[in-house]
């Protein structure tokens, strides 16, 4: 099983012509989960197989070659980029992908990022062709995550990640409303339901809610309140790396690095 997620995780870069991953989504959406090794961030492109109308999660600056070539080569129309959060960890892609797409760009109203050509909120969806991407508000990490939820599937961002979640030291984040929106919210959803997570930081690329429910080590297997926010109270993380780059940068969308 090892040398399995091992084989899995090294090969991720190299995806471009893997089979599409459908083991999870309905026959008429397709889902590619692509991977930033820097950041270890997970973009995923999703797409309605009959119309080909496109989004992308969570696009990283750094991978915007790798990305509008894929698009180009798939023959998708990539109508939206949607931030699951504004990220302190990597540059977004999104700007560059506005500027060759006209892709329409995504975030919570909560986020500031006045950049954003639609600002969403809890209960909004995104159409793609006859399917459409339901906005799940998820605050916590920040008081700005969004989860999207399709049938079978949920991106997760930094909400929930694989036995572990997002931490809640920067931009109003809070382990309350992490407990809450983790708890009341994606563990209601089907246990078999695919985790789609906003970063794979040890070689295992998704998971279920089932299992996170079972698993999670942070808010799993019952879990309080008060151990979760303890725990996540007294948790010493170093800064991220790119923190003061990218904040500034990603509450533009990613123009300044662009120079656009
Ligand atoms: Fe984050």
């Amino acid at each position: 099983m090892d040398s399995l997620v091992y084989t899995i995780s090294c090969h991720r870069n190299f995806i471009i012509d893997a089979a599409d991953d459908m083991s999870s989504v309905p026959d008429n959406l397709s889902v590619r989960q692509l991977f930033d090794r820097t950041s270890s961030t997970c973009s995923y492109l999703i797409w309605d197989r009959a119309s080909r109308v496109a989004a992308m999660i969570d696009p990283v600056h750094d991978q915007s070659q790798r990305d509008i070539n894929l698009i180009y080569k798939l023959g998708l129309q990539l109508k939206y980029t949607v931030e699951t959060h504004v990220h302190t960890d990597h540059i977004t892609g999104s700007h560059v992908l506005r500027q060759v797409f006209n892709a329409i760009v995504l975030v919570h109203e909560n986020s500031t990022a006045k950049c954003a050509d639609v600002l969403v909120k809890d209960g909004d969806f995104i159409p793609l062709g006859m399917n459409r991407v339901d906005i799940l508000y998820t605050p916590g990490h920040s008081n700005g995550d969004i989860c999207l939820l399709i049938p079978g599937a949920v991106f997760t961002g930094d909400t929930l990640l694989v036995r572990s979640c997002g931490r809640t030291d920067y931009q109003s984040g809070d382990p309350g409303k992490l407990y809450d929106s983790i708890t009341q919210q994606l563990f209601t959803l089907p246990d078999e339901t695919i985790v789609y997570p906003g970063h794979d930081h040890n070689g295992q690329s998704r998971t279920t809610i089932g299992a996170e429910k079972q698993y999670n080590p942070r808010l799993g297997g019952g879990r309080s309140r008060k151990q979760f926010t303890d725990f996540m109270n007294n948790l010493k993380q170093d800064h991220p790396t790119q923190l003061y780059a990218a904040l500034p940068s990603n509450l533009r969308c990613g123009t300044q690095l662009s120079g656009l």
